[in-house]
């Protein structure tokens, strides 16, 4: 007998609401991830994309609305279980442990993130080294995925800022996630590193099977990467499809224009550019 597919919707947002003070920050949201899909969220600045991410991977909790991994309800869930159940975020700045080396830092991901201690195995220490060796390899193949190994020993603060947002995805890469909220992965980086990035997370999607929601102004990048785009402004969905009809969708072009300019037209081949404040 053949199991039945699992549902193609992996996770589905409703009506998420979080009000600062007066501001609706994130006003009656409504998502769709399919299984395996490679989402883009986009959106002038202030749109309220991170604040989503972060109400998805419960840095905050939301006032009203649900979200639903699985079929299961996990609204309001802190991040460390979140993360237990695959469902993982990266931040617009990379928060990387400085001081550790590159390979230092994906090798602490499992057990800084799940809060466990090695009190307990103070006391195994033959289990402790097995554990350390497995972990050592497991962030020793993952540096050779991303194409990282030549800066493994070097301290994690003196990363490039492309290097850190790849040192970001190999830290979720130690994990082995369901879905991955990638928030502005390309910010600062350079275009060579860029299709280095671009190049893992089509990798990880299709050899590996990672599903990403990914935040990214770069409109090439979002466009060859995502099936579906959704557009956000003012905290709310503003238009979603696929790319080329969310690009000519004209309450998108009017909402980045509506913020100053656009820099280069709107169309694929553009970039859409928000004017600096
Ligand atoms: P985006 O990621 O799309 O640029 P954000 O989610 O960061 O947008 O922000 C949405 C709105 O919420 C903005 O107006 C921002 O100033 C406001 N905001 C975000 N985080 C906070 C916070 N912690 N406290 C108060 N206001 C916030
Ligand atoms: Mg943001």
């Amino acid at each position: 007998m053949t199991r039945p597919d699992p549902p193609p919707d992996l996770l589905v947002v409703r009506n998420l609401c979080l009000s600062f003070g007066g501001l609706k920050a994130v006003d009656d949201m409504s998502l769709t991830i399919r299984r395996g899909s490679i989402a883009g969220l986009i959106g002038p600045n202030g749109a309220g994309k991170s604040t989503l991410f972060n109400l998805i991977a419960g840095y905050y909790r939301p006032q009203s609305g649900r979200v639903v991994l699985e079929g299961e309800d996990i609204t309001g869930l802190p991040p460390h279980v979140l993360f237990g159940k695959g469902l993982l975020r990266t931040f617009q700045i990379a928060r990387e442990f400085s001081t550790l080396t590159v390979r230092e830092n994906l090798m602490m991901v499992p057990a800084h993130q799940t809060g466990e201690t090695y009190l307990g195995a103070l006391f195994q220490p033959a289990r402790v080294r097995a554990e350390e060796r497995a972990l050592r390899a497991k962030a020793d193949e993952i540096l050779e995925f991303l194409q990282i190994t030549h800066v493994a020993d070097l301290p994690a603060g003196g990363l490039s800022g492309g290097q850190k947002k790849l040192l970001e995805l190999g830290r979720t890469m130690m994990v082995d996630p369901k879905i991955v909220f990638l928030d502005e992965v390309g910010a600062g980086v350079n275009r060579t590193l860029l299709y280095t990035i671009a190049d893992a997370i089509r990798r990880l999607n299709v050899e590996r099977g990672y599903t990403f929601c990914l935040v990214e102004h770069d409109m090439q990048f979002i466009a060859d990467l995502c099936d579906d785009v959704t557009c956000m402004a003012e905290g709310r969905c503003l238009a979603r499809g696929t790319v080329e009809t969310i690009l000519s969708d004209e309450a998108v072009i009017a909402a980045y224009l509506g913020r100053g300019r656009a820099a280069k037209g709107t169309g694929l081949a553009g970039t859409l550019v928000e004017a600096t404040p």
